[in-house]
C-alpha cells in the first residue's frame, strides 16, 4: 500500500537537479499525457498553437475511446522534442505537469488529490527528502490542484459516457468537441488560465 500525502508531505525527491540524467525524457511512448494547462504553458513557452505543436512536439492517442495529446518521442532519438543536445529541458519553466510530478504519481479519491512516490522510478540514489509543493514548483498550487481534480472528473465522466454509449457517431462527435474546446482553441497567454478553463468546462458540460 502506497503512502498518500498532500502537497505538504515530504518524500525522497531531491535528485540534484537531474544533473547528467534525462532518463524520464526518453522512451516514454505516449505516457506523458498533456492536460489543458500544459497546452496553455506550451503555447506560452513556444508561441505555437496546437496544430503547430502537432507537427513534431505532440501527438494524439486514444484512452478508453477518448482522444488525448501527449508529448511525442522523436523518431530518430526516442526522446522528447524539447530535450536539448546536453540532455536538458528547453522549456523547463513551462514543462508539463507530469514532467514536474515524476517520480510522484497522483491519486484521486473521496479525500481529493493526493500524491505518492513511485518507488525506484528515479534512477538517482540517495535522494534528499523535500516537500511535494517545493518539488512541483507550481504557482497558485491550490487553484492548480482544483483544476486537476475537475479535469480528472471530467475526463473520467467523458470516457464513461463514451464506453456506455458504444456508438461510433457519439464517440466521434464527443472527441471533436472535446479536442476543440480544451486543446485546439488557443488559450489567451495574457489571461488567467483557470478562468478560461472554467468557461470552457461549462461550455462543454452545458453547451
Ligand atoms: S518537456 Fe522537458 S522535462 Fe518534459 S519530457 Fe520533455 S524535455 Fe523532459
Ligand atoms: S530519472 Fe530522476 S534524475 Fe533522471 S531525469 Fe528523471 S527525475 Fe531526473
Amino acid at each position: 500500500m502506497q503512502t498518500l500525502m498532500d502537497a505538504n508531505g515530504m518524500a525522497r525527491l531531491g535528485c540534484g537537479d537531474c544533473a547528467g540524467c534525462s532518463e524520464c525524457c526518453r522512451g516514454m511512448g505516449d505516457s506523458i499525457v498533456l492536460d489543458p494547462y500544459d497546452i496553455y504553458m506550451l503555447q506560452t513557452a513556444t508561441g505555437q498553437n496546437f496544430s503547430q505543436l502537432m507537427q513534431d512536439k505532440i501527438s494524439l492517442h486514444v484512452e478508453e475511446g477518448l482522444i488525448l495529446p501527449s508529448l511525442k518521442m522523436q523518431e530518430d532519438t526516442d526522446a522528447c522534442g524539447f530535450l536539448d543536445g546536453a540532455g536538458r529541458c528547453r522549456i523547463h519553466l513551462y514543462r508539463p505537469g507530469l514532467c514536474r510530478l515524476f517520480p510522484l504519481g497522483r491519486n484521486y479519491d473521496e479525500n481529493g488529490l493526493r500524491y505518492f512516490l513511485l518507488e525506484d522510478a528515479c534512477k538517482v540514489g540517495n535522494r534528499a527528502k523535500i516537500k511535494v509543493r517545493k518539488w512541483l514548483d507550481i504557482a497558485e498550487l491550490p487553484a492548480y490542484e482544483r483544476f486537476l481534480t475537475e479535469w480528472h472528473d471530467l475526463r473520467q465522466d467523458t470516457k464513461g459516457r463514451i464506453m456506455e454509449q458504444k456508438s461510433d457517431a457519439y464517440t466521434q462527435k464527443t472527441n471533436v468537441i472535446f479536442l476543440k474546446t480544451f486543446y485546439q482553441t488557443p488559450y489567451d497567454a495574457g489571461q488567467d488560465f483557470y478562468g478560461q478553463f472554467e468557461s470552457r468546462r461549462q461550455e462543454f458540460l452545458h453547451g
